[in-house]
């Protein structure tokens, strides 16, 4: 008697397992799962790579550039707005706004606002280096009509962990997610490895690759 209910528990687990597996894909088509890939500190000579991975999933990025990076070669940037993607202001030169005076705040900041113009984009969102904040900052970013944009999911790529570990934490993150990694100034091959390995997967899951909003 134990044996038989042990075997119709074991049959009925199974069949409510079959029946979850067969209701997901259904769930997702409905509404499509996004994550919100983003790339700091370039535009560098991995930019045109990373594009050329994105470009093969049909994903769009946002990019935080720095204005020296934009300024010193305007190509990849340019590319990167013409093929849909967003291209926002990570400041000049990639200083800690918490650390800066009026003076040297504004420079960082309106340089790279003006360095991302140059190029065409619009965007009005500034993602501050390490995402240093204080009430100043958060408060002089908003007087200059700029929306502050931080992130949730951190691959730590620039540490460079190998491009497995890169990508399981892209693929692990939660739906929704705003996930950091870089595509400058120097190598970013682990990166762009991860993507290739990472974006795939995701893909297979019913995952979407859109820009952040509202930037
Ligand atoms: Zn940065």
């Amino acid at each position: 008697m134990g044996t038989n209910n042990t075997a119709r528990t074991v049959v009925i687990t199974l069949l409510s397992t079959a029946l979850a597996m067969m209701a997901t894909p259904a769930a997702m088509a409905d509404e499509p799962k996004v994550l919100y890939l983003t790339f700091d500190d370039g535009t560098g000579t991995d930019t045109e790579t990373v594009l050329d991975v994105l470009q093969g999933f049909h994903a769009k990025a946002t990019f935080f550039a720095l204005g020296e990076n934009v300024t010193r070669n305007p190509a990849p940037a340019k590319r990167a707005l013409a093929e849909g993607h967003v291209v926002a202001n990570h400041t000049w030169s990639h200083k800690d706004l918490t650390t800066l005076d009026d003076a040297e705040f504004d420079a960082e900041v309106d340089k790279g606002t003006e360095a991302i113009r140059s190029i065409g984009s619009p965007s009005n969102c500034l993602r501050p280096p390490y995402g240093a904040v204080n009430d100043r900052v958060n408060q002089k970013i908003k007087d200059k009509g700029l929306i502050r944009k931080l992130w949730n999911v951190d691959t730590e790529d620039w540490t460079k962990p190998g491009a497995d570990v890169i990508a399981k934490r892209i693929v692990d993150s939660p739906e929704g997610s705003v996930v950091l990694m870089h595509d400058g100034p120097t190598d970013r091959g682990q990166t762009v490895e991860a993507l290739k390995i990472a974006l795939p997967q995701l893909v297979q899951q019913g995952y979407e690759f859109v820009t952040l909003p509202p930037c």
